[in-house]
């Protein structure tokens, strides 16, 4: 293969393709600031494609009905919070970006309300959360009226079980049911949701469901499924299924890597491009230079060197699970430009004794700090550089699996970390 050098020059590098390197691309996009983006898959495709800002609070036993009530009390119980430095306002405005722009390219969601929605797990638990896909969107409307429902689910998927549904909600749901049936064409063997997904965009395939679904239906008026509305046009597949059926249907996330969380990945691989963004997927940035003018981003991809320069930086590169944050043995590390890291003094104090103490452990609150501008700061204790912001996970001071505010975190710093890059580029 010969290899090539690859020169591009933008406005903005975005350095993480998860929730909140995507989102910052959007926002960016939205203001006419030339992006470019480099990571690879990150979390996004083990997401439940459910879009929480704020289900627990520290220290309580219960889930949040209201997360805008919740977030002015996340001031006194967690001050350092990067969600506790931004405005409702700004937080309701980034979530309707993020999910207009959504719907705009094919996967429609619930645009944020005034209280938290109660969404289904994969176990047929019961979760907080703010936005749904409009494929979801009819499960938690059933849940709350009790209407007449069968979970259908189907012989080989594993991981996914309308009877474990059923268990874990029939008293709270006493019109619910579980059916099991076969799904077209995959009569034996392990059945896996991405092949079902792909397989459902193929029309006789929806006709054949239709009528297995039909004849287990009973008396019900809503159908639950795994999340296997197809890839790319899940909406239109929902719709379909509904008037080949004539139920209404909803889809339930199944266990990660799900589907959702790949349809998430996949369009924005496909839209990025068309709508101008450089997207250099797949790939990890190795080295990040600063100069007086601009930030230089270095890697490799298989068909050679790359080098971006930019006048401005977002580092988005999540914790420990996306390699934004690095555990060793002497402590917790930034990986591409060893910035501080606040961490517990010491390893000892990383956990808890027990896995699920209710105080949660300290490690998962680890993470870069930033300052009014997110941009990050350094070991002099001033900004790192004034070409360099931050966003998502990787900010110090939140437990974002404990309270359930990924991808409120994500975006809404995003929102902000554009915003302080616009300012930046246009002061
Ligand atoms: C199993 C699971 C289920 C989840 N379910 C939900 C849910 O139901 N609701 C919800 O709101 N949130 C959920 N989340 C959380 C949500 O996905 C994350 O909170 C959110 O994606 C965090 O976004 P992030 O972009 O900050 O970090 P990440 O998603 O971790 O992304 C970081 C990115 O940085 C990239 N990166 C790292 N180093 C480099 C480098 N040197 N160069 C280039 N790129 C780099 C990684 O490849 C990755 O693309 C879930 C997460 C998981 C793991």
């Amino acid at each position: 293969m010969i290899e090539e050098a690859r020169y591009f020059e933008t406005e903005l590098a975005v350095i993480g393709s998860g929730i909140a390197g995507c989102a910052a691309s959007i926002f960016a996009l939205n203001k006419k600031i030339t992006t470019a983006q480099v990571g690879n898959t990150g979390a996004v495709a083990y997401t439940t494609g459910y879009l929480d800002l704020l289900g627990k609070l520290e220290g309580d036993k219960g889930a949040i009905d209201n997360p805008w009530d919740a977030i002015t009390a996340l001031k006194d119980r967690c001050p350092d919070h990067p969600l506790n430095g931004i405005s409702a306002a700004d937080i309701r405005a980034a979530f309707n970006e993020f999910t207009a722009f959504l719907g705009e390219c094919g996967i429609a969601y619930s645009s944020p309300g005034d209280s938290n929605i109660t969404a289904l797990s994969p176990a047929g638990t019961l979760k907080k959360t703010l936005c749904v896909p409009a494929t979801m969107a009819a499960g938690p409307k059933a849940f709350a009226a009790k209407t007449a429902c069968v979970i259908v689910d189907f012989k080989g998927l594993k991981g996914f079980s309308g009877k474990q549904v059923v268990a874990n909600l029939h008293k709270q749901w006493p019109t619910l049911k579980a059916e099991r049936i076969v799904f077209p064409e995959m009569l034996s063997g392990e059945i896996y949701p991405e092949v079902m997904a792909r397989a459902l965009e193929v029309e006789k395939t929806r006709e054949a469901l239709a009528e297995s679904i039909k004849a287990v239906a009973g008396n019900a008026k809503v159908i639950g499924l795994p999340a296997v509305l197809g890839m790319h046009n899940p909406d239109f597949i929902k719709t379909e299924l509904e008037r080949l059926t004539g139920f209404e249907i909803f889809e339930i996330p199944t266990m990660p890597p799900s589907v959702p969380g790949i349809r998430l990945r996949e369009l924005f691989e496909q839209v990025f491009p068309e709508k101008g963004i450089i997207l250099i997927p797949q790939q990890k940035v190795s080295s990040l230079t600063f100069d007086d003018d601009s930030a230089t981003l270095s890697l490799t991809d298989n068909h050679g060197p790359i080098t971006i320069k930019a006048k401005a930086v977002i580092l988005a590169t999540g914790r420990f699970l996306s390699g934004g944050l690095e555990a060793h043995i002497t402590g917790i590390n930034e990986s591409l430009l060893n910035l501080p890291v606040t961490q517990p003094a010491k390893r000892d104090d990383w956990y808890f004794e027990q896995y699920t103490d209710s105080r949660g452990h300290a490690i998962h609150k680890a993470g870069i700090e930033i300052d009014d501008s997110f941009r990050p700061i350094g070991e002099d204790g001033r900004p790192y550089h004034e070409r360099l912001f931050a966003a998502g996970i990787i900010l110090a001071h939140q437990d974002w699996i404990r309270s359930r505010s990924g991808a409120g975190i994500a975006i809404a710093t995003a929102y902000k970390a554009v915003e302080a890059v616009d300012n930046f580029l246009h002061a």
